[in-house]
């Protein structure tokens, strides 16, 4: 399947991919060669429905997915919600659909671990039957203060060796709600000197009223991550349960509750546990908790702002899934923690685009030129290639007359040695048309400000015709001022002014105050009337653009993507 092949945003991966060489497809090679799980491959993508889905997520994402589909295996979307305070059914809808944006599609098996929550309370049950857990009465002050340090072992709480018949009763009256919140707590009966702190007799299970965005009311008590996730990959016959480094001091813990658990009625699986380093991007943060101090405290216009890192906000600001699938792939699978130049997602788009994106022409800092030869009625429509790289694209008709306007910077009326575009007396070539020289200024009485160029054009230099190979030294985009369309364009650049923002004591101090500059009186060529929100262009020297959904009939709004400077690729030259 070729770029070109899949429609913006619905482009689901059906061709089957090639496995990726990384660490992880070694492991389940070796996996399917020794029959482990009986040859299956089967993953899950786990997201806490607390936030948005960001960049970060979206290699999980890829990764999870793309090696289930690479193996012949399935993957599984399941929401984490086992801490109701900060979930909400808007971040269920949004992940649901950034997921299938990407490309990535879960059939039927869309699960919530809180579809599991009576099967996970008998399993505790159970665990007190057992003798493997029980119920604390100690703060959560008191319970850190007993837990111990990396040097010293814990000491075993004062309730610890309460009887299982007594056990049995506190939990079901935990809950039945007979007690406030955080007054008890299930643990583990594992090992209060163990070298791992996860092991020292860890929580499974608080005390919490929070309504939950599915279980409403019904449980007053909730699972703790540690416990909940080995138990909901289990019940799902996930093989594979692949996470961030961050976890892997919590595996022993994970494998503790598969071994201690009978869930053979349920479920045969022995998921196994994998890390892999986590994506971070320069100039970005990419936790869901800062990024909700973003939105929430105004920083920015709303998850989907085009500068944040989330899914939501690349697509608004005209990413591809394609592109963005293409970095995932680009930055490949690691078990050590690095920091990814944003430019590489960066020139991932501009790869992508490049083949796909109509060239149009757009004026972003307009000064008006007159041309004075031109007859004053007339219009010419010239032909305009729609993308010279791809020339199965077509081309358009742009009208041309005796009025348009160039870029500001375009001229210059007192020009430094190596500035070769307009100036008094000089020539350029209009790009799909005539060259033209600069005759005459004419400034603003007051400022001073060259507010029109008096200009004359050569009418044997049309482009494509018979004496148009007379050379200038720059050709620039321009627009017809009378058919020009007025637009607003929205100039980015990074949100963080510095490479790592997590370093700053406060990283919002580190907030770019010129992440956004918006320009209001741009001129686009009158084809983009019709620009639908969400389609991309090329606006020549200028950079790639989206229509965004801001925009209204016949006043277009437009984000760039990117400039066309590509400093990944550059940088690899060199
Ligand atoms: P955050 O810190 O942004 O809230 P999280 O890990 O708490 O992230 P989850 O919703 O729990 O967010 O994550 C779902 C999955 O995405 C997990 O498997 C997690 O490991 C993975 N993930 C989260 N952030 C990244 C990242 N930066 N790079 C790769 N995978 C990530
Ligand atoms: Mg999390």
């Amino acid at each position: 399947m070729t770029a070109l092949d899949t429609e913006h945003g619905n482009g689901k991966t059906t061709a089957i991919p090639e496995a990726p060489a990384n660490f992880i497809q070694d492991i389940i090679t070796k996996d399917m060669e020794t029959n482990k799980h009986g040859g299956r491959v089967h993953t899950r993508f786990p997201p806490e429905p607390n936030g948005y889905l960001h960049i970060g997520h979206a290699k999980s994402i890829c990764l999870n997915f793309g090696i289930a589909a690479a193996n012949g295996g399935l993957c599984n979307l399941r929401f984490d919600d086992t801490n109701p305070s900060k979930e909400d059914i808007e971040y269920v809808e949004s992940i649901e659909r950034d997921v299938r944006w990407l490309g990535f599609d879960w059939d039927d098996r869309m699960f919530y671990a809180s579809d599991y929550f009576e099967k996970l309370y008998q399993y505790a049950v159970q665990l007190i039957k057992a003798g493997k857990a029980y119920v604390c009465d100690l703060s959560a002050q008191e319970i850190k203060d007993y837990r111990g340090t990396l040097t010293e072992p814990g000491k075993d709480s004062p309730y610890r060796n309460r009887s299982i018949e007594e056990n049995l009763d506190l939990f079901a009256r935990m809950r039945a709600g007979e007690f406030p919140d955080g007054s008890r707590v299930l643990r583990a009966k594992i090992d209060m000197a163990s070298p791992n702190l996860n092991m020292r007799d860890p929580v499974l299970y608080r005390i919490l009223r929070a309504t939950h965005h599915r279980t409403g009311d019904e449980w007053c008590i909730y699972p703790m991550y540690d416990y909940a996730h080995p138990l909901s990959d289990a019940l799902e016959s996930i093989t594979h349960s692949i996470c961030t480094l961050e976890f892997a001091d919590h595996r022993p813990l994970y494998d503790w509750v598969i071994e201690n658990v009978d869930y053979s009625e349920e479920a045969e699986a022995c998921p196994q546990q994998i890390e892999f380093a986590r994506l971070n991007l320069t100039h970005t943060v990419m936790s869901k908790r800062k990024l909700r101090q973003l939105v929430e405290q105004g920083y920015v216009s709303g998850w989907d702002d085009p500068r944040m890192p989330t899914i939501s906000g690349l697509r608004r600001r005209g990413y591809t899934p394609e592109a963005i699938r293409d970095f995932c792939d680009r930055i490949g699978v690691a078990k050590r923690n690095s920091v990814v130049d944003i430019a590489l997602l960066e020139h991932c788009i501009r790869e992508d685009l490049n083949l796909r994106a109509q060239r149009v022409m757009a004026v972003l800092r307009p000064l008006r030129v007159v041309i004075e030869n031109y007859p004053e009625d007339q219009v010419e429509w010239l032909d305009a290639e729609n993308n010279p790289e791809n020339p199965g694209m077509g081309s358009r008709k742009i009208p041309f007359s005796r009025v348009v306007y160039i870029e500001q910077d375009d001229f210059m009326e007192d020009p430094p040695k190596k500035f070769y575009r307009l100036a008094p007396g000089r020539e350029i070539r209009l790009k799909n048309a005539y060259i033209i020289k600069c005759e005459r200024v004419v400034k603003d009485e007051e400022t001073g400000e060259v507010v029109e160029l008096r200009c004359t054009y050569d009418p044997e230099t049309r482009s494509g015709g018979a004496a148009s190979d007379r050379k200038v030294k720059v050709t620039t985009h321009w627009v017809s001022a009378d058919h020009a369309l007025r637009a607003e364009v929205r100039l980015y650049d990074h949100l963080f002014a510095s490479e790592n923002p997590d370093e700053h004591e406060d990283f919002k101090t580190d907030l770019n105050p010129n992440s956004l500059e918006r320009l209001t009186s741009c001129m686009v060529e009158p084809s983009l009337a019709a620009a639908e929100p969400g389609s991309r262009y090329q606006f020549l020297r200028q950079g790639y653009f989206s229509v965004d959904p801001d925009s209204s009939e016949g006043a277009p709004v437009f984000n760039r993507i990117v400039s066309l400077r590509d400093t990944w690729a550059k940088a690899q030259k060199a």
